[in-house]
């Protein structure tokens, strides 16, 4: 079966892969259909990952699969959140994202720097079924960047329980402790009851 997959960003297409192997289905990335996503306009990362599956799976006739991410700082009051791919402006890139980040967490000790990766999953079908999951990875915020796999905030993000930045891990043991392998991984039961299914 194939399904779309509504994220345009190569890095975490890599991640999702990885975690939906062995599922049996074809991902298709949006951008090969010749598709493009929508602007997230949503405020939580629900709505956002709901409103890229339901605009995937309307415009390509197929089931779609979507996720919104980003990171919650506690001392930023969640910021910043849904914002993540844009909190330095409309086209940052992830440098220019984790300059602000550390601007604003600036003299803030160890033990203030804390958040979250979190992650919404949404698996919606052309008629309408909708499935959302959600994972979460509590951590600290360094005041310095370590590492270079991964993408985004990785190289500043902590794990709690991990001592090395998610920058620093192998790509299978991030998965493995990563809100989006755990969204990804509570989602693969719905996606194979969809493969079960025959796609109805
Ligand atoms: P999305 O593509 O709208 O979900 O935006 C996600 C943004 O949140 C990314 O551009 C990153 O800035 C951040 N983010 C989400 N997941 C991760 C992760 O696993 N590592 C580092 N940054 C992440």
């Amino acid at each position: 079966m194939r399904i779309v997959l509504a994220t345009g960003n190569t890095k975490k297409r890599a991640e999702l892969e990885r975690i939906l192997d062995g599922v049996g289905v074809e991902l298709v990335p949006l951008t090969e259909l010749g598709l493009e996503g929508p602007e997230e306009t949503g405020d939580t990362f629900a709505a956002n990952a709901l409103l890229k599956a339901r605009a995937a799976a309307e415009a390509s006739g197929l089931p779609a699969l979507a996720d919104d991410s980003g990171l919650e700082v506690d001392a930023l009051n969640g910021e910043p959140g849904v914002r993540s791919a844009r909190y330095a402006g409309p086209d940052a890139d992830d440098e220019a994202n984790n300059d602000k980040l550390m601007s604003e967490l600036a003299g803030l000790p160890a033990e203030m720097r804390t958040g979250r990766f979190v992650c919404v999953a949404a698996l919606v079908t052309p008629d309408g079924r909708e499935w959302t999951t959600r994972g979460e990875m509590e951590g600290t915020i360094t005041d310095e960047p370590h590492g270079d796999h991964g993408f985004g905030y990785d190289p500043y993000f902590v794990a709690d329980g991990m001592g090395v930045t998610n920058a620093e891990l192998e790509p299978e043991e991030k998965d493995l402790a990563s809100h989006r392998g755990k969204a990804f991984r509570a989602m693969r039961i719905h996606v194979q009851e969809l493969v079960a299914g025959g796609g109805s």
